[in-house]
């Protein structure tokens, strides 16, 4: 074997590539947000080549000519000085190593200048990793032209996607920065096209409307809320429940003004919605939280798109109250004089948390009000410009969720769920039915509540749901190719908006759309039509479908799992409906085309189909003897 050595930097650097560079998506969110960190208020990028080629420019303060070759050395980084800061979430990036990655994997060119030097420096890469530097004339702020990326990686320029799909991918990324920051100005072209386009007008619901189309001004509801006593804050917008999406990807959360990712934030919002909204669908949300930096850690991810954090009973039912409330205030951002901006209030409560976390420090005895139920800070000084109809106190409910924080566990949605939920994620193997097992002979007793069908089996009764039982016959009939798709054209052709994002999706998979005899054309940017579908839905809700259609698209996964996902929503809407009145042939129908599957127990989803009563069970409610009256 060889003797071990130490590695040199530039092979590090592109082994580190690999954990923070995954695609051209994340090229693009490492450069714009050290743009945002660099307090640029204008950000301009410019992608080609599906994303092999980026160029992101900003107006923010530049690099020093003595610290470029520093800014591109592994480790390197003006934003964090000590051990203490790694865990503050101030800043969007600290690991100093975005750009070591960057060059090690691509040909670079950076062109730089600060406020205060005469001229700027261009420094480009070599092919060894050294970087060329010469001075250059140009204005404050940094260019950054990523070129050829992963020229030198062919592992991961086999897995790169279509052009299309990784575009799709970084405007995806971009837009979340640009609703985590309405205060910078961003366009993004491709080849030309602007795909993105934000004003920087630092109003939240502008910038939304910015980067969607369609009414949403006139559905946003203000949110806002504070819970003093755990620091928490949060401020936002939600839509009213009659605006739907189709995924949770509408769902954006910032916290400390980086957006991240978090389930139980999504699932805080969802249960607030519950009842209100149709399930699978979702609400248009951005949550900006502010969170005593102490709480949270964002090191989890080499990427922090996902954080973790200690007290994530408080976080979620803290988040949980103030959707409710916004949702039963309903005040409509539309009706609404702003009195109050955002980002005032964002200001005033980051002064309080600041104020907190100081007299902490400053008092021997700040340990204490952790454990306080409430913290007397006198009331004239929270949030003294601020009326109480737009911050409302809130006050933690101890019994609300039952999470164990004290492990500083990561978060965990299942350990969310409450016990009816987790129920249903259990098949239990007795319930199932033997007649559905041995398939033995059976009789339709009738229809109740036009939703189940009754039967009699051979050793009790069966209650079964006509449409899961229905979509699980049609789910199997299309996977054992008995049914065959055709298209049937629509007579009034349905239009609808999608994003661009979901333009190109629908480009890539066009073949897959076909085979299925959807046809779709785009009319203008953001707006197609749906000409065609396949005959099993003829009659249904066609945007409704379309819209999941796309969300399975936007879902990514493998071509195999995609059809079968496609396949299952297929089914799904050509299935009999619950409260469809049906004839005893329908019925017949149903169950016993249902009763050929070789997996009758649920749902492709997993919903269970049939609840079966024993005559074993009937007899001994009402003390008989065991017997049989056929
Ligand atoms: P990090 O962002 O984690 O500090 P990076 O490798 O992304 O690490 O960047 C290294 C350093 O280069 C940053 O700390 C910053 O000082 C400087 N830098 C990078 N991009 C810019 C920019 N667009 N404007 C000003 N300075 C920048
Ligand atoms: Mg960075």
């Amino acid at each position: 074997m060889n003797r071990i050595k130490i590695l040199n930097d530039y092979v590090i650097n592109q082994i580190a590539a690999g954990e923070v560079v995954e695609r051209p998506a994340s090229v693009a969110k490492e450069l714009v947000e050290n743009s945002i960190d660099a307090g640029a208020t204008k950000i301009e990028v410019e992608i080609s080549q599906g994303g092999r080629y980026i160029r992101v420019s900003d107006n923010g303060a530049g690099i020093h000519p003595d610290d470029i070759s520093l800014a591109f050395s592994r480790h390197a980084t003006s934003k964090i000085n000590s051990e203490k800061d790694l865990w503050n979430l101030n800043s969007l990036g600290f690991r100093g190593e975005a750009l070591a990655s960057i060059l090690s994997i691509s040909h670079l060119t950076c062109i730089t200048k600060t406020n205060a030097s005469e001229s700027g420096t261009k420094a480009v890469s070599l092919d060894n990793g050294e970087l060329d530097i010469t001075n250059i004339g140009c204005a404050t702020g940094t260019t950054i032209e990523v070129n050829d990326l992963f020229y030198n990686v062919p592992a991961r320029l086999k897995f790169l996607r279509s052009h299309k799909t990784e575009v799709a991918e970084i405007i995806d990324i971009l837009q979340c920065l640009a609703i985590a920051h309405p205060e910078v100005a961003f366009v993004s072209k491709h080849q030309n096209k602007v795909l993105l386009k934000t004003s920087g007008s630092g109003d939240l619901p502008i910038c939304l409307n910015e980067l969607f189309p369609k009414d949403i001004l006139n559905h946003l509801l203000m949110l806002n809320a504070i819970d003093e006593r755990e620091k928490l804050f949060i401020s936002g917008v939600i839509t009213d429940p009659t605006f739907t999406k189709p995924n949770r990807k509408s769902i954006f959360t910032v916290i400390n003004g980086r957006f991240v990712k978090c389930p139980i934030i999504l699932k805080a919002v969802e249960r607030a919605y519950d009842n209100k909204i149709t399930s699978g669908k979702f609400p248009l949300a951005v949550l900006n939280l502010i969170l005593p930096t102490d709480k949270v850690d964002v090191n989890v991810h080499p990427t922090k798109r996902e954080v973790k954090y200690t007290a994530t009973n408080n976080v979620f039912a803290f988040i949980n109250y103030a959707v409710k409330k916004a949702l039963e205030e309903g005040d409509f951002y539309i009706k609404k004089s702003h009195s109050i901006t955002e980002d005032k209030a964002k200001e005033e409560a980051l002064k309080l948390i600041k104020s907190h976390d100081e007299q902490e420090k400053a008092s021997p005895q700040a340990k204490d009000f952790k454990s306080k139920r409430v913290y007397d800070v006198p009331k004239d000084r929270i949030l003294p410009s601020l009326s109480h109809s737009a911050f409302e106190l809130y006050t933690p409910l101890e019994e609300s969720i039952v999470v164990d924080d004290t492990q500083n566990a990561p978060i965990d949605v299942v350990s969310i769920l409450n016990e009816e939920e987790t129920e249903q994620l259990i098949i239990h193997p007795e319930i199932i039915p033997d007649a559905i097992k041995d398939r033995k002979q059976w009789l339709i007793v009738g229809q109740v509540f036009n939703t189940y069908i009754i039967i009699q089996t051979d050793d009790g009764i069966q209650i079964i749901d006509q449409h899961i039982a229905s979509e699980r016959a049609i789910y199997d009939q299309l996977k054992r190719k008995e049914l065959q798709i055709a298209g049937q054209r629509m007579l009034i052709f349905e239009e609808t908006d999608v994003t661009l994002e979901q333009v190109a999706l629908i480009e890539e998979y066009s073949d897959l759309l076909k085979k299925w005899s959807y046809e779709i054309e785009q009319t203008e940017p953001g707006r197609v039509i749906i000409k065609q579908v396949p005959h099993l839905v003829t009659g249904r809700n066609q945007k409704e479908i379309f819209e999941d259609i796309v969300s399975l698209l936007e879902n990514g996964h493998s071509l195999d799992l995609l059809e079968d996902n496609l396949t299952k929503t297929i089914a799904c809407h050509a299935a009999i409906k619950s409260g469809e009145i049906l004839t005893l042939k329908e019925m017949e129908q149903i169950v016993s085309q249902w009763q050929k599957s070789d997996y009758p127990y649920t749902c492709p989803h997993g919903r269970k189909i049939a609840h079966n009563i024993t005559i074993k069970e009937l007899s001994s409610y009402f003390d008989r003897q065991l017997n049989y009256h056929k």
